[in-house]
Parts: structure tokens; C-alpha cells; sequence
């Protein structure tokens, strides 16, 4: 199937056209169509499968056009994508990704990526007035948090990306600490290249009713 098969809008389609994208991955092809039903998803995926693609797509059409809630809870400092990557890199190169897909959103969905080691004023100035999709290593995120400089009471889809290496890297305690400030109701995806007993458990506490996408 094609990617407008799946289900995408043209803003997107057209942007898919012009990075040159011209069929789905076996990863999207699965995961889009259940996303969009607004289910939860168990993806086993490897970098270089095109799963930013499978879970970015979906989630910036879904923002799309809700803009007027959006905007409310814009003044509180909330945030309605959340996306939970274990390294810097990977969060600058989710938030690029992001941010090109949406192109002709024209400015519509607002992208952040907040991560460590840098200085967290500037992230903090950034995340005034909220932002619709936030991309962010665990850590820095709870400091922000502490800072006030975000909510996440409002998160309508979280996604833990590479749920393997954030675990492995340590950030088991700062994950359970975040999960506990989200709210109960919303859509999970979890993409994982490994799944370990650490990353079973996780996904067993945290989704509902998944689709399993393994490839
Ligand atoms: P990822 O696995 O998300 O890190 O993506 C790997 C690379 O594949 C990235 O450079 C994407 O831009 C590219 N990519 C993702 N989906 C597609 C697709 N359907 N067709 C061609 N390239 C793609």
C-alpha cells in the first residue's frame, strides 16, 4: 500500500513526494494505520527501518487541525507529543525529522527537543507558551519539569523510542518517575530494537491492548 493508502493528508503526502519517500517501509506500513485508529503499538524496529517516520507521520496528522485546544493549553507550558529518546543525538535527529515532515503545516505544530549537556535556560525560553510535540532525553526533562518550564498533564501520545537503550543506559528510576506525571488516558507506542525482560515489563505496565509489530 501506498502512503495514501495508509491514510495520511495531503500536506503530508505532498512532503513525502518531495523528500522522495516513495513507498512505505514494512514498519510504516503497519504502524501508521493503527496509529491513526489511535491505538496502542508495540513496534520491534532497528534504526534505518523508517520508524521515525511510522510514528511522526501519524502523530503530526493527528495534531493537525486541533489546533484551537492546542493553543489554550499553550499558556499553562503543556505539551501533547511527547517522545522519550535515551541520547541527545537521537533527540535532535527525531525533532529534525519532525519538524521536515511538517513543512507545509506551516508553522502550525510547534517542535522542541530538549536534551542534556547543554545550558537548560535557553530550552526553558523555548518551552514558553508550551509547545505541541517535544522530544527530550529523560533527565533534562524531569529538571524542566522541577523548573515549571513544562506540564506534562496533557500528553495525548507518548512514545518511547529505542525503550532497549533508554533502560540500558540507566534511565530506568527518571522514566518511572515521568510515566507517574502522565495521565492515564492517552495513546502509547513503544518502539524497541531488543526486547529484554526490563523492556517486557514496561511494556506490559504501560500499554493497552497493543498491536505487536514485529518485522
Ligand atoms: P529511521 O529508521 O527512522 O532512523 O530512518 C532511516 C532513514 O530512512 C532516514 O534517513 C529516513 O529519512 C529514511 N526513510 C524513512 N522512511 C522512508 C521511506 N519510506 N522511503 C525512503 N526513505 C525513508
Amino acid at each position: 500500500r501506498n502512503f495514501k493508502e495508509l491514510g495520511l493528508i495531503p500536506p503530508l503526502l505532498a512532503r513525502l513526494t518531495e523528500l522522495e519517500y516513495k513507498q512505505p517501509t514494512p514498519i510504516q506500513a503497519q504502524a501508521i494505520p493503527s496509529i491513526l485508529a489511535g491505538r496502542d503499538l508495540i513496534g520491534g524496529a532497528n534504526t534505518g527501518s523508517g520508524k521515525t517516520a511510522a510514528f511522526a507521520l501519524p502523530m503530526l496528522q493527528q495534531l493537525h487541525g486541533v489546533k484551537p485546544s492546542a493553543s489554550k493549553g499553550r499558556k499553562g507550558n503543556y505539551v501533547s507529543g511527547l517522545i522519550l529518546v535515551p541520547t541527545r543525538e537521537l533527540a535532535k535527529q527525531v525533532a529534525d525529522s519532525i519538524k521536515s515532515y511538517a513543512v507545509h503545516f506551516n508553522g502550525e505544530i510547534k517542535t522542541l527537543a530538549v536534551f542534556g549537556g547543554v545550558s537548560a535556560n535557553t530550552q526553558m525560553l523555548a518551552l514558553r507558551g508550551g509547545t505541541d510535540i517535544l522530544v527530550a532525553t529523560p533527565g533534562r526533562l524531569l529538571d524542566l519539569i522541577s523548573s515549571n518550564a513544562i506540564k506534562l498533564d496533557r500528553v495525548a501520545t507518548l512514545v518511547l523510542d529505542e525503550a532497549d537503550r533508554m533502560l540500558s543506559l540507566g534511565f530506568t528510576e527518571e522514566l518511572a518517575a515521568l510515566l507517574a506525571l502522565l495521565p492515564k488516558k492517552k495513546q502509547t507506542l513503544l518502539f524497541s530494537a531488543t526486547f529484554p525482560e526490563q523492556v517486557q515489563t514496561l511494556t506490559k505496565e504501560l500499554l493497552n491492548n497493543p498491536v505487536e509489530i514485529q518485522l
